[in-house]
């Protein structure tokens, strides 16, 4: 566990330290409020301080007022080191947003029982952020694939479609849809089917552009969402995503299968009041189809300029 320390006088800053080390803590070393600060707002900075409270340049419980009015500051346990003790500076010192305090001269017995609390609590605190974030990947992401699941690329459609109104410029989707898959299935197996579709996600999500999203819409289905791409841009990523698709077999343990996918691309600019996400889909979806009819590994497009409101 890190801790950063902030003590300006340097025989208490040296005995605090060394304190610290000898418990087992990693110890970040500062000598006023400002440089605490700074330690403290680096990513993935130590989650747990012991800040004196009179200090140059900012005192302890300016850190702490500081700290608390951001996003990340009310994940952070600290402790006010202060030789004041009348009951009013201790409700000031909390009210600026401490957990703690200890009041000096301290006995060691009492900090490090203060100290081991607020391990407790910054360990059980990143555990449930931890819980937290999986949770929320699960609830985002498809289990099979890994990529962005149904519900959570058309809501980043969503959120593309507003943007595209407050800053305008164009957006443009690929809906892809497997060849025969279920051939697949029947003469290899549900399991095999299941390779072939991690296999083919992964070469999604390498074959698009960084800022491009890619869902799984349905079981052999995917949607690719390109922000800021226009109609000709898409149907070269499109094209290229087939060939990655067509040109190198899947392996699936015993043997190499031949996979091929068809695609169709629509896209959308602001041009005048006009249509909506579900219809530039449904545009795609069109092309995808013409694509089957057309004899399949093959990429269509709608010609038609789409606007959107
Ligand atoms: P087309 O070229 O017209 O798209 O033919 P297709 O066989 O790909 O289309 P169809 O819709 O008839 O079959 C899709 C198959 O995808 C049927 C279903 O069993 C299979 N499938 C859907 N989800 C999964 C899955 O999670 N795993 C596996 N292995 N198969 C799946
Ligand atoms: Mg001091
Ligand atoms: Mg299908
Ligand atoms: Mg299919």
């Amino acid at each position: 566990m890190r801790i950063v320390i902030a003590e300006d006088d340097p025989i208490s800053r040296k005995a605090l330290e060394t304190t610290l080390r000898r418990w087992g803590y990693e110890v970040i070393v500062t000598r006023d409020g400002k440089e605490a600060l700074q330690a403290l707002s680096q990513p993935d900075a130590p989650r747990l301080a012991i800040l004196d409270w009179m200090m140059p340049e900012m005192n302890g419980p300016d850190v702490c007022h500081e700290l608390r009015n951001t996003e990340e500051g009310q994940y952070f346990y600290l402790i006010l080191l202060t030789a004041k003790d009348s009951k009013e500076d201790t409700v000031s010192g909390l009210e600026s947003g401490a957990d703690d305090y200890v009041t000096k001269p301290f006995s060691m017995r009492e900090l490090r029982v203060r100290v081991r609390c607020g391990e407790r609590i910054v360990k059980l605190q990143s555990e449930l952020l931890a819980a937290q974030k999986a949770l929320q990947i699960q609830a985002t992401h498809d289990a099979l694939t890994g990529l962005l699941n149904r519900a959570a690329i058309y809501d980043a459609l969503e959120r593309e479609r507003a943007r595209l109104l407050r800053e305008g410029g164009q957006l443009a989707v690929v809906m892809l849809d497997l060849d025969h898959f279920k051939n697949i299935n029947d003469t290899h197996g549900h399991a095999a089917g299941d390779i072939v579709l991690k296999d083919i996600s992964n070469r999604l999500a390498h074959a698009s552009r960084s800022y491009d999203l890619v869902g799984r819409v349905g079981g052999e289905e995917f949607l690719l969402v390109m922000p800021t791409a226009g109609l000709d841009g898409a149907i070269e990523v499109a094209e290229r995503v087939r060939r990655i698709i067509a040109e190198t077999p899947v392996d699936i343990g015993e043997k190499a299968l031949n996979v091929t996918a068809s695609l169709g691309v629509a896209s959308a600019q602001i041009l005048e009041p006009g249509i909506t996400m579900d219809e530039l889909v449904q545009s795609a979806d069109e092309a995808l189809y013409r694509a089957k009819e057309g004899g399949r590994n093959r990429v269509e497009s709608t010609r038609k300029s789409h606007s959107m409101c």
